[in-house]
Formats: C-alpha cells, sequence, structure tokens
C-alpha cells in the first residue's frame, strides 16, 4: 500500500535511444508511440533521440502528451566547443527535458561529477528537466558500497543547487553493471538505492520537498521484469535504454507504470 504520508508521485517512463535507429525507423517508431498514447495512460511518457532527429521528432509529436528530452547538453550557451549542443540550441527548437551524467558519457566521455553539477545547473537555469543519471560499478556494489556511492554522487551532482530548483530534478539510478548487460537489479536492491537518494535530499533540503521528487531506476528494463520495480513507492518510474526502440515493448512498460498508478 502507498504511505498516504507522501504525495503520491506521477510515474514517468523515459526512453534512451542512445545512438540507435535511423531516420525512417525513428519517424516509424514515433508514430506507433504516438498512437499508443493516444491511450488513457496516467503516466509521464518521453524519449530521448540521439540530436540530430529531434526536430522530426518533435514535429511529429507535436500536440501528443510524449515529452522529448536530449541525451546530454554542453553547460555553454555559445562557443568555441566543437561537436557540442549549448542549452540555447536545445531550447530554440522545443526541448523541454535533458539527460545528464548517463554512465556512458561519464565512463566513455570522461565526464566528472563537477562538469555534471554545471550541466546540471546550466539545465534548471534554461528550464530544463535534468535527468540526473547515477549508479555504481559491479565493484562497489560487490564490496556493499552502492547506496555510500550514489549517495555521493547525488552529492556532487547537485552542489550548490537552491531549494526551488532541487524539485524539478529528476534523478535515475542507474547501476552500471545493469545498463545494456540484460542483468537487472532486484527491485529490493533498487529501493535501497532510491531511498538512501531520498534520504541524502531529505538531509539536504527537507522531507516535504524529498517526497516531492521522481527517482527512477534504470538498467535492463523489459516489460517482463519491471513489474516489481514499478508497483513499488520508492520507484517513480524507469529509465529505459533497449527496450524503448521497440514500440510496442515501450508501450508494454508504460502500462505497467500506469497499472501501478491505479494500484499503489
Ligand atoms: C539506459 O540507456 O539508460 C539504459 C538503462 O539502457 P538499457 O535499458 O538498455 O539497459
Amino acid at each position: 500500500m502507498y504511505n498516504n504520508d507522501i504525495m503520491k508521485r506521477k510515474k514517468i517512463i523515459i526512453g534512451n535511444w542512445k545512438m540507435n535507429l535511423s531516420l525512417p525507423l525513428a519517424q516509424d517508431l514515433i508514430l506507433k508511440l504516438k498512437s499508443e498514447s493516444e491511450k488513457k495512460w496516467d503516466v509521464d511518457i518521453a524519449v530521448c533521440p540521439p540530436y540530430i532527429y529531434l526536430a522530426q521528432v518533435l514535429n511529429i509529436l507535436k500536440g501528443s502528451k510524449i515529452t522529448v528530452g536530449a541525451q546530454n547538453m554542453y553547460y555553454k550557451e555559445e562557443g568555441a566547443f566543437t561537436g557540442e549542443i549549448s542549452p540555447l540550441m536545445l531550447k530554440d527548437i522545443g526541448i523541454q527535458m535533458v539527460i545528464i551524467g548517463h554512465s556512458e558519457r561519464r565512463q566513455i566521455f570522461k565526464e566528472t561529477d563537477s562538469e555534471i553539477n554545471l550541466k546540471v545547473k546550466a539545465a534548471l537555469q534554461h528550464d530544463f528537466t535534468p535527468v540526473l543519471c547515477i549508479g555504481e560499478d559491479l565493484g562497489t556494489r560487490e564490496k556493499g558500497k552502492a547506496e555510500e556511492y550514489v549517495t555521493q554522487q547525488v552529492t556532487n551532482g547537485i552542489k550548490d543547487i537552491s531549494k526551488n530548483d532541487i524539485e524539478k530534478i529528476i534523478f535515475a539510478y542507474e547501476p552500471i553493471w545493469a545498463i545494456g548487460t540484460g542483468k537487472i537489479c532486484s527491485g529490493e536492491d533498487a529501493v535501497k538505492v532510491n531511498k538512501a537518494i531520498r534520504n541524502i535530499l531529505k538531509e539536504k533540503y527537507s522531507t516535504e520537498i524529498s517526497n516531492k521528487i521522481r527517482i527512477l531506476y534504470g538498467g535492463s528494463i523489459k516489460s517482463a521484469n519491471f513489474g516489481e520495480h514499478i508497483s513499488n513507492e520508492d520507484i517513480d518510474g524507469g529509465l529505459v535504454g533497449g527496450a524503448s526502440l521497440k514500440a510496442e515493448e515501450f508501450a508494454k512498460i508504460i502500462d505497467l507504470a500506469d497499472k501501478a498508478m491505479v494500484t499503489i
């Protein structure tokens, strides 16, 4: 049962396409999703295509309830930063959400906590919803240090963020060892980390503020394995990679979140 003392947070399912799909496949996927989203889903839905497809996807989704997000953003507004995309550019085309600090950005592109903090601040300053990703690697989990590690990543990522702004951030707990590997973190373990994240938010801000913030799980989510996670009141949604590339499968995951909204 849902704890009545805490506000019922609306679940959200976000699809992260990463560097996948061609333009025709992207259009096909988004048209299917758009028609599925005409169902009465009581959850928030977002998709984060590669930059190059954002404008087309936004165009197709005009008037639908699906939010379009970017997978990354630089923190400067303009200048000599070859290959980067600025908050102003994303604003120009109508983007509302941006994933920040995905583990692939941290690991492959060596983004640091302090850069990620600058990106979160820039996203807030430009009125985006930042989706701040955090998560430990396998070695850290095996040492029993997952909660401690993630708490530190959150602390660094939200440095100097005001009470007013913190509520606008969505947190996504994504254990690195579960991303794209087919190995999902159990609902029980994911809940422990999500609770640790909420606790740090409670300590730094307040119980009231922390209870308003959505904390998601991500890592090898499929419609067949996400039921135990999404039905838990401490998991406010999912950040979905591979399974967001197929309209039917992504819709089934949204269905699970929708049912969880009714039953909690
Ligand atoms: C992700 O890209 O954030 C992710 C969790 O990927 P996957 O669902 O494929 O593990």
